[in-house]
């Protein structure tokens, strides 16, 4: 890598490019749906522009400006490109909780104003920055209709249009839950939309770089984007929203007018050139990447299904490759998270304490407390090795064979 000495991009993690005998580094990274590393070739590419190509994109009279704002165009195109945008869709944000609150109260507030009603539909394990944005909504007069998802986390197409009404204005489905990496049945649920006029988002931040996503067949007219769970730096996200007159957003953020007067504030140029060059790496390797964690995801799960009192949270056959998320069956307090010591995973709650409160994800598929409680999602990524996968799964058996099981 040609990193630029401004900027120091070597990581920890354990390259999987190196040879196998590669010496495991400790604590193992196993929460990539929480955040990921910048790859190093991206980080390289953003340092300049903090440096000395660090003009204002909204400056038009010189070289300075000129040069950001192609940057910023060509970090757009790239994001466009992953997902079947035209270049002009992809307006910048700070993030995709930003993206999710621009999406639904822009578009909830200009739909409301012209009469098309009150009414939205979500699902009850969205992510927090829909389900708050939601409540927000509520309490400004919305009404909105939560479904609940079977035990496999999924959501029917019949369960769906069966909670439409006339005045729907919007409803919102991620594409990939973060916590059970279960893949929603998008590309049904946007037909049913489109034949009503119903407008629909999608928060696709987990979906991106590990599954297609292609928005010239999907009939999504808004999707959230986030760079830092697809190998980009935190901070910066976009919103996809479709080139349609009728699909107007009421501005979050009220400024000088950038992004069409959709999201003013001056553009990141560093974090979007990372998001930019963080996309068309996933473009690039998304295909390999999915194919090589699917095989490390089978060897883990093959090793772990085996013991006692393991079960699986989510569909088995619905899902992406890089989530795997576990409840365990124990008699008494232990919580399995907490003894995890070397090996870096997200817990089912909050916090590892008895008393914490239960993942609401794992609880709106039947979850018992204890269940919801005792969690783990473990979630590989680009960096994930065999070795690390092998010796997860010989210290979780170590852990799971001392513990009595719940009869
Ligand atoms: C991480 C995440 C978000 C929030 O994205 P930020 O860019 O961190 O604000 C939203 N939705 C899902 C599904 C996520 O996993």
């Amino acid at each position: 890598m040609n990193a630029s000495s401004a900027c120091n991009t070597s990581i920890a993690t354990n390259h999987a490019d190196t040879d196998n005998k590669a010496a495991l580094h400790f604590p193992i990274y196993l929460d990539y749906s929480a955040t990921t590393p910048v790859d190093p070739s991206v980080a390289a590419k953003m340092c300049a522009y903090l440096t000395e190509k660090f003009g204002n994109p909204a400056s038009s009279s010189h070289s300075f400006g000129w040069e950001a704002r192609a940057a910023v165009e060509k970090a757009r195109k790239q994001v466009a490109g992953l997902v079947g945008a035209q270049t002009a869709e992809i307006v910048w944000t700070s993030g995709a909780t930003e993206s999710n609150n621009l999406a639904l109260k822009g578009a909830a507030h200009v739909l409301r104003e012209r009469g098309r009603g009150k009414h939205l539909v979500t699902v009850s394990t969205e992510h927090k920055a829909v389900l708050d944005t939601m409540h927000t909504l509520e309490r400004d007069g919305f009404e909105v209709t939560y479904l609940q998802p079977g035990s496999d986390g999924l959501i029917t197409t019949a369960q769906f249009t069966a909670a439409l009404r006339p005045d729907t204005l919007l409803a919102s489905v991620m594409m990939v839950n973060n916590e059970i990496g279960v893949i929603q049945p998008i590309a049904e649920l946007g037909e049913i939309c489109a034949g009503r006029g119903i407008v629909f988002h999608v928060d696709a931040v987990q979906a991106a770089g590990k599954i297609p996503i292609d928005l010239r067949r999907l009939k999504v007219d808004l999707m959230s984007f986030s760079a830092h769970k697809v190998y980009g730096p935190k901070g910066i996200g976009a919103l996809f929203v479709r080139h349609n007159p009728d699909l107007t957003l009421e501005a979050q953020i009220d400024g000088g007018g950038h992004e069409n007067g959709m999201r003013s504030g001056t553009l990141a140029t560093h974090q979007i050139v990372g998001m930019g060059e963080a996309f068309a790496l996933a473009a690039l390797l998304q295909e390999e990447e999915s194919a090589r964690i699917r095989l490390l995801h089978e060897r883990l799960w093959e090793g772990l299904r085996v013991l006692p009192g393991v079960l699986l949270n989510g569909s088995a056959e619905q899902r992406i490759p890089n989530n795997l998320n576990l409840s365990f069956d124990l008699v008494g307090e232990v919580s399995v998270a907490g003894q995890l010591l070397d090996i870096a995973v997200s817990a089912g709650s909050a916090c590892n304490s008895a008393n914490a409160a239960p993942s609401y994800v794992l609880s709106a598929l039947g979850r018992s407390d204890a269940l919801a409680r005792n969690a783990i999602r473990i979630s590989l990524g680009r960096y994930t090795t065999m070795e690390e996968i092998d010796y997860t799964v010989a210290t979780l058996r170590q852990l799971l064979q001392s513990q009595p099981i719940a009869a």
